[in-house]
């Protein structure tokens, strides 16, 4: 059983409703509610060949390590540019200045493209193609947009991407070299999102944003799984993640779930923080009102675009992730978040992304009005090298 080659899927269930929807088809977002799709799988057989043992023979360090719970069925169309199995960083030098033994960085910034989108548009694309797609769409603050131009480059299909026309100049240029057909957009993300939801119904384009399709969550999944093996199938006490669309806090509890159905860890849970900007707080604000939706931020404003995000159609699994896990969500100014990024370079030698920083600058919080422990293992995700937006460490907020 160790060289089962197959994924175990079985099929989509509504995240919200609990609909069934077919695997073999290609869906978007539930048919009865219009919420989160995610992809099942026959865990009770997975039990027989994803153990610790069996892991530890397996060769494959990239996003199809873990190939049974994930939803690609023929191994032809598992593509892969090296993504996955980042590094668990452990952060001697600020932990010492914070007096936290246990911090660690996930640093995400090793990926691919630079961030942790890599994960979840290989995926997406891998899949899209196996269910017959040959050209995808999407909007983005700019890390989704040039992941999915790499992943459709590599498979050789289409991209037509949707971005703010503020987006940064470089990842501009990056998507475009690598084959992406990209539209400038006034406004935010949620602005190109409409923009890329209706040009590209008219031209029956495959919609990969943020949780309107099943399988960008499970890449960002991965995440989750990589973290269980660091621990060697244990899990930190505290998760720390950066916020926009939420899919990789949402991939990550997801994870955890399988985990335990599979017999690899327990019923313990890490307590899963999420970090907006002051500028941009959605799921902040509806966590403190004890809401069950965010709803939408309005006039949205960071430097820093990958949680510069004003509404998730993921808002329901982020709270209710936070809140089961006894988290918390927090917000930092912009200021902060890039004190931070230099402080991180400075003291670790780790150039991050602004986003990533974000989550610094909310455990200095933490640590301050004690909600973490001093003895905790806390990790903090580094869901970008600061390396893709060079323009942000010269120019402070
Ligand atoms: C997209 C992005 C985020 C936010 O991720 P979500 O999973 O959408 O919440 C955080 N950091 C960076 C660098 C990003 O590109
Ligand atoms: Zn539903």
């Amino acid at each position: 059983m160790n060289n089962l080659k197959n994924s175990l899927i079985t099929h989509l269930e509504c995240s919200f409703c609990g609909k069934v929807h077919d695997a073999d088809e290609l869906n978007t977002v539930c048919k009865k509610c219009g919420k989160v799709l995610y992809p099942r799988y026959d865990l009770e057989k997975g039990k027989e060949c994803i153990t610790p043992n069996s892991l530890r023979l397996r060769k494959t360090y990239n996003l199809w390590r873990f190939h049974e719970i994930m939803p690609v069925k023929q191994e032809k169309y598992r593509i892969s540019l090296g993504e996955g199995w980042t590094p668990l960083i452990h952060l001697k030098n600020l932990g010492e200045k914070m007096g936290l033994k246990e911090l660690y960085l996930k640093d995400e910034g090793q990926n691919p493209t630079g961030t942790f989108k890599s994960r979840g548009l290989c995926a997406a694309v891998a899949k899209g193609i196996e269910l017959g797609v040959k050209e995808f769409s999407m909007p983005t603050a700019g890390n989704a947009g040039a992941a999915l131009a790499a992943y459709t480059a590599h498979a050789r299909v289409k991209s037509h991407i949707f971005a703010p026309k503020d987006t940064d100049e470089f990842i501009q240029v990056e998507m475009k070299a690598m084959g992406a057909d990209l539209t400038l957009v006034n406004g935010l993300i949620t602005d190109a999102g409409a923009e890329a939801k209706k040009i590209g119904i008219e031209n029956g384009w495959f919609d990969v944003s943020t949780l309107k399709e099943p399988y960008r969550i499970e890449g960002k999944k991965t995440m989750g799984l990589e973290l269980a093996e660091h621990f060697e199938w244990g899990l930190p006490d505290v998760i720390i993640y950066p916020t926009g669309g939420g899919t990789g806090i949402v991939g990550m509890w997801k994870a955890f779930t399988e985990l335990e159905e599979l017999g690899l860890i327990g019923h313990e849970r890490p307590k899963m923080i999420s970090v907006q900007p002051v500028g941009c707080q959605p799921i902040v604000r509806a966590f403190e009102n004890g809401d069950e939706f965010a709803g939408t931020w309005p006039n949205a404003t960071s430097k820093f675009g990958g949680i510069r995000v004003p509404s998730a159609i993921g808002d329901y699994l982020i709270l209710r992730a936070i809140r089961e896990s006894h988290g918390t969500a927090i917000a930092v100014a912009d200021i902060h978040t890039h004190e931070s990024m230099l402080k991180l370079a400075k003291h670790e030698g780790i150039m991050i992304a602004g986003e990533a920083a974000a989550t610094i600058a909310a455990l200095e919080k933490l640590n301050d009005n004690g909600f973490v422990d001093k003895t905790q293992k806390i990790v903090l995700f580094g869901t970008g090298s600061g390396l893709v937006t060079p323009s942000l460490w010269s120019s402070s907020p």
